[in-house]
């Protein structure tokens, strides 16, 4: 049963692609790899309306299991994969959402590590005292003290070196303590770090104080960890956790919402009684309509609804990844946001800490397809203009440049067409775009700068004023522009050393 697999903290995710700080990740373990982002259906031992393998045609190569439940009804489990008929990825939390719930739990970390060896689990979470949403700080600080003597006690505690350990991150909406616990965690061996104690707040649609949560663990756990959220299961708001670099999930939701006889979409959740059409066409919805299912009895009822519940689930973490993948991820928070207040007011936190966001964007350029841009708040711009800047910095010495009004080039071929003719001349030819500035024209061929779409509101004179600037900066003597609009925006600052380039054209 035990395999001779051995897992060093750092070496077990391998990131294949950023958008924002969202990553595509691989996280390897003695049961085979689990892509990220992930979300792990929460499995109920005793009432599970959806069987593992249901859950595995759906994709869903790792689950979840409580094994402080499973300990504390004496069920005789040798092997979890077994037990669930599962043969893939198998995580087991402790008892810590019961000692948040009923005060304290009758198992010590001891009996909960050993029996999650024995059980065989591919990913253990340790033995942690959960803050919640009520804590004042007195009970929060004892909370995280608690966790991190705990985290302390399981390291000596553990025997088997092929499982990956959760260091369970407290502090709830005390960020100071969050801080501490993460940097505290992060110098343990703990494989992947778990954010807890969000379910409160997401409950009351407080997106806002779990994303400040999950942003100050980021921001003191190493990249190189993965970082689990407990509880998060809504399909609305998945993609904003994402976003700030959350890779996995665990969530009851698709249960806990069909035992309300409500019903998941990508955007909100319905109850059953209120539905007109099925906005889906997974097996359920293909084969039932909502009035037969509101004429089923309620245990049919509840099973087919969680049924549909994950489906939508399966698919929100489908799109999510293909987001990433393409450099969409933006596109998709954007146009959930104006879905609910609450969706919106965690885009605007989005939007608050793009600095953070735009940090990744570098590692792989700006994705596949070009960008819609709406306005300056796209994170993306940030990264794209610090490249542009260091590449301009290093050619300092450019005194004769020309610049062509990106703005009215429709494809690729117009803008080599126009630059052909003065390539010869000039040095340097940027393309001027309201957005982002001033673009080398060899970078526009590294990045699809050039497809920018930008609409019109966006102001020109304020681009073109940074724009001078930038170029005063580099001393720049000459600049040639190729129309009126260019010419009279930059003259206003620059006198007599702007010219039209048809002129200087005609002129040779
Ligand atoms: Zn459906």
């Amino acid at each position: 049963m035990f395999s001779t697999m051995r897992f060093d903290v750092d070496g077990i995710f391998e990131i294949k692609r950023y958008c924002l700080a969202a990553r595509i990740g691989k996280i390897r373990t003695k049961s085979g790899f689990l892509e990220t982002p992930y979300l792990f259906p929460v499995i109920d031992t005793r009432r599970q309306f959806v069987s593992t393998q249901e859950l595995n045609e759906l994709g869903f190569k790792g689950l979840i299991t409580n094994s402080y439940l499973l300990f504390k009804r004496k069920e005789i489990v040798d092997d979890i994969h077994v037990y669930l008929n599962h043969d893939g990825v198998v995580m087991t939390d402790s008892g810590g959402y019961q000692i948040l719930e009923f005060g304290q739990v009758n198992a010590s970390q001891e009996e909960i590590i050993g029996f999650q060896e024995k059980i065989n689990v591919d990913i253990a979470v340790i033995l942690d005292v959960p803050t919640g949403s009520n804590a004042n700080y007195a009970k929060a600080f004892e909370s995280v003290q608690s966790t991190l003597n705990n985290a302390q006690t399981s390291i000596k505690l553990r025997t088997r070196e092929d499982i990956l350990w959760v260091g369970p991150i407290q502090g709830g909406e005390y960020l100071d303590l969050v801080k501490v616990c993460t940097q505290r965690l992060s110098s343990l061996p703990f494989h992947i770090l778990a954010l807890g104690s969000p379910t409160e707040f997401l409950e009351r649609y407080n997106y806002e104080k779990v994303l400040q949560m999950i942003y100050t663990v980021k921001l003191n756990a190493p990249p190189s960890r993965p970082i689990h959220l407990f509880g998060a299961g809504h399909p609305a708001i998945l993609p904003f956790f994402v976003a700030l670099g959350v890779d996995l999930f665990d969530s009851a939701s698709y249960a806990l919402y069909a035992r309300d006889d409500r019903y998941l979409t990508s955007l909100r959740t319905y109850r059953l009684d209120d539905i007109y059409e099925f906005p889906c066409k997974c097996d359920v919805c293909r084969k039932f309509s909502p009035k037969e299912l509101r004429s089923l009895n309620k245990d049919n009822r509840r099973r087919l609804l969680a049924k549909h519940n994950i489906f939508v689930l399966a698919q929100e973490m489908a799109i999510i990844k293909q987001a990433i993948y393409h450099g969409t991820l933006w596109d998709l928070i954007q146009s959930k946001a104006h879905y609910h207040p609450a969706l919106f007011r965690a885009f605007k936190f989005l939007i608050n800490h793009k600095r953070y966001l735009s940090k990744y964007a570098y590692l792989n350029g700006m994705g596949r397809s070009g960008l819609f841009v709406l306005d300056h708040e796209r994170p993306e711009l940030l990264s794209i203009k610090k490249r542009i800047k260091e590449h301009m910095l290093q050619n300092h010495s450019i005194k004769k440049i020309a610049i062509i009004n990106g703005q009215k080039i429709s494809s690729i071929h117009e803008l080599y067409k126009k630059i052909n003719q003065i390539v010869n001349e000039f040095k340097t030819i940027l393309i001027f775009n309201p957005l982002i500035g001033l673009i080398p024209f060899e970078l526009s061929e590294i990045y699809p700068l050039y497809q920018l779409d930008v609409e019109n509101s966006v102001s020109l004179k304020r681009a073109a004023l940074n724009s001078i600037n930038f170029l005063k900066r580099i001393n720049v003597e000459e600049i040639y522009v190729d129309d009126e609009l260019l010419l009279n925006l930059f003259r206003k600052t620059f006198h007599a050393k702007v010219q039209l380039l048809t002129k200087h054209n005609n002129s040779n």
